[in-house]
Parts: C-alpha cells; structure tokens; sequence
C-alpha cells in the first residue's frame, strides 16, 4: 500500500489507525511516522508525503473459513482489510479528495462500489464523510461479471472466473423484487456490487457499503424462506447500524424484510409466509433477553416476530396508515438511531402515541434504562 498526500499547506496533520501487527507490517515513510505494536500514526509533513505498508489480504474468520483472501488469479477482500479505520487530524472545515489506483496484472479487473474513473483508478468517496477511506468489497482478477439496472441501481455480480457462483439466478431474484425493494427504501445507493466465492471463503454473507458478499453454495431461498442474499441487500439498503446493545434491531429487521420481499413480489404465497413466521417463533421462543452486540440464530428469530408484531400494531392502531416500512425508511435516514432510548422515540413518533406497553410485552430490554 501506498497513501500519497498531495497538499501544499497543513491541511491533513496526522493520520493514525489501530493495527494487527501480524497483518501490517513493513511501514515506512520519509518523515513524521511513529509505530508501536497496535497503532501507527504519521505527522502528514505540510508538503505532502507518502506512507508506504504491506497488507496481509488473507484473514480468517473462523479456523477454516476466509473474509479476505487472495490467489494467483483473484483477490477478494474489504476496503477496510486495506486501510484501516484511521483517525485523523486536519484544519476544520477541510476535506479531500480520493482515488484509489491498484496495480494489477493486465488480464485482472477491479470491481468495487466506487465509480471507475477514465484513467483507470477509482473515486472514494463515502457520503457525509470528510475523511473517506475505501470501504466495502472488492474483486480483483480474471473475474465474470453480469450487469443489471435494478430499480435504478447500477448492479454488479462478480465472482472468479470458474467459480460455481449462480450470478444469473441471482441477478434474476434482485431483478424480480426490485419493484418491491423500491417501494420499501425509495433512496436506494447508486450503485450495488455483489461479490460471491466458492471454497474455502466463509460460508454465509457479508455487507459492506454499497456491496455484499455471499457464498456459491447458499442457496437463494433455503428451506425456512429465509434467503441470505436478501438479508445482506437489506443490511446493504437500511444502513443502520448496531448501537447501543440493540443489535437485534439491525438483524431482525434485514431478516423480516428479506422474507417480506418474498411475500410482496409474490413469490411465497400466503401459506407458506405463515409458516416461515411460525418457524421464527418456534425457533426464538426460549429467547428471554434480546439484548446484545451480535444478534443471530434464536435472538434474530425472535426479533423477526417482535417486528411481525410491531408491524400489526402500527397498522391496527393507524388505521393501516403506518407500517413498519416507515421505521425502515426513517433508518435509512438516520442509521445510528437503533441506539434503544432514539429507536423507542422513532417508533413513538411514527405512531404519535407511546409504545411502552408493547416493549415491556415484547422487547424490556429496549425499557431498561
Ligand atoms: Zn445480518
């Protein structure tokens, strides 16, 4: 890696970022730079500079499995894996500007969710974000691509040439319930890119901004209707993130509204969307507290109900002229308002009435102060 600062007066001062020690490594730059086994911080000279590390891309996220890695013919990782999260210190009010160039054998192609630029780097930019690092996935290599509109966004399935990953299936489901998708989140991301990679990647699915990953072997739709694709496009769309201990609210919500894309395409018909909803309360009933940094399996089951019924409440109580579509639209808006005391006043707003005694039923954690 190399980040190369052009500015000709003391715009950006000090760049820092936590490290792994074993996955950068090698730091050097001409002047101002500090490194001790967990951070790295430069003190940016007033002329500009350039810093210089190398990434291990290959990372493990459970003893067998990849989030990151790279062959002989393909690369596929995170932004972040490249360029951590940095803190920075810079004159107010300044801000700067981004590309993001990679040097590849000529047969590789770069797909990401930036904008490609005509001399072959790519934009970053991360809205509402002065300082904007590379963010979500990338594929590099001798890769197949299928492109698609759907509803408006620009789409990009991606996988390694060879690779059993079924882009067109996958492209025909977003196709399919875009109309849908549209009506829920009508401020959908300009671009999307869909990355997917067989063996020895970790098997399930990721999202990152404007892109997600998810393995060749999952299915589209499994056996309980739940479909992973459409929970990481859900995650992709919302935005919101986990605050606050409330990280129920973030899965529960991709969860439900992976399987409410199914039932308003009419793609599941009403049987069958009843008993996947009875399989989310079989599943989350022993659940007792919902509370927690990373909700999955029984609590996201159990969540998946608490938003089934909060969705019948909102429309009985308004004579169907509130839904939960409104919360996830207010999401979108302001992704840090899962955070329990800002998601009880969102809710209490879409309705104009208190919600308390439905929390202390379903979810007294979201009460507790
Ligand atoms: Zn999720």
């Amino acid at each position: 890696m190399r980040v190369r600062v052009r500015q000709d007066a003391s715009l950006l001062r000090e760049l820092s970022f936590p490290i792994d020690p074993e996955r950068y490594f090698d730091f050097s730059a001409d002047e101002g730079l500090e490194v001790t086994d967990e951070r790295v911080t430069w003190f940016v000279p007033a002329s500009g500079g350039e810093l210089r590390y190398t990434v291990r891309i290959d990372h493990l996220r459970d003893p067998a499995r990849y989030d990151a890695r790279v062959t002989s013919r393909w690369a596929l990782f995170r932004g972040e894996d490249l360029f951590p999260p940095a803190r920075t210190r810079r004159l107010r009010e300044s801000e700067g500007r981004f590309t993001l160039r990679f040097r590849v054998p000529p047969e590789w192609e770069v797909l990401s969710a930036y904008p490609p630029r005509r001399d072959g780097g790519l934009t970053v930019r991360n809205p509402g974000r002065a300082f904007s690092q590379p963010q979500g996935w990338f594929l590099a290599g001798e890769v197949r691509t299928l492109r698609e509109d759907v509803a408006g966004m620009e789409v990009t399935v991606g996988s390694p040439e060879g690779d059993p990953f079924r882009d067109r299936d996958l492209m025909a489901l977003l196709r399919w319930i875009a109309p849908e998708l549209q009506a829920i989140v009508p401020e959908l991301p300009d671009r999307l890119l869909v990355v997917g990679a067989d063996d020895p990647m970790w098997r399930g699915g990721l999202s990152g901004p404007r892109s997600l990953y998810v393995h060749s072997d999952r299915p589209l739709l499994d056996k309980d209707w739940t479909s992973p694709v459409l929970h990481e496009l859900m995650h992709v769309v919302m935005r919101a993130r986990s605050r606050g201990g409330a990280d129920w609210i973030v899965e529960g919500l991709a969860e439900y509204y992976s399987l409410e894309l199914l039932r308003r395409s009419g793609t599941i018909g009403a049987a069958n969307h009843a008993s996947a909803i009875a399989n989310f309360e079989a599943r989350g009933r022993e659940v007792e507290s919902l509370a927690g940094d990373h909700s999955a399996g029984a609590t996201t089951a159990r969540a998946v109900v608490v938003f089934h019924e909060l969705d019948g409440v909102l429309r009985d109580a308004s004579q169907g002229r509130r839904s939960l579509d409104d919360l996830v639209r207010a999401l979108a808006e302001d992704p840090e308002a899962t955070h329990p005391e800002r998601f009880r006043v969102l809710v209490d707003s879409i309705l104009g009435a208190s919600m308390d005694s439905f929390w202390r039923r379903w979810a007294p954690s979201l009460l507790a102060p």
